[in-house]
């Protein structure tokens, strides 16, 4: 379990749990489903992640 820099993604492939929240954890549940090539670094202005705020 550890923090990871802050990523989104922008693709379109995703559900809202995923796309519409940035994650920090690189044991999200979420985060883990998003393809390396999909992901952005930062948070893109969104909210953080409620998987990875329940990781810690
Ligand atoms: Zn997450």
């Amino acid at each position: 379990m550890a923090k990871v820099d802050a990523y989104h993604t922008n693709s379109p492939e995703y559900p809202p749990t995923h796309r519409n929240v940035y994650h920090d954890h690189d044991d999200c549940k979420y985060g883990r489903e998003i393809k390396l090539w999909h992901r952005v670094p930062g948070t893109g202005n969104r909210p953080r992640c409620d998987e990875c705020i329940a990781l810690g």
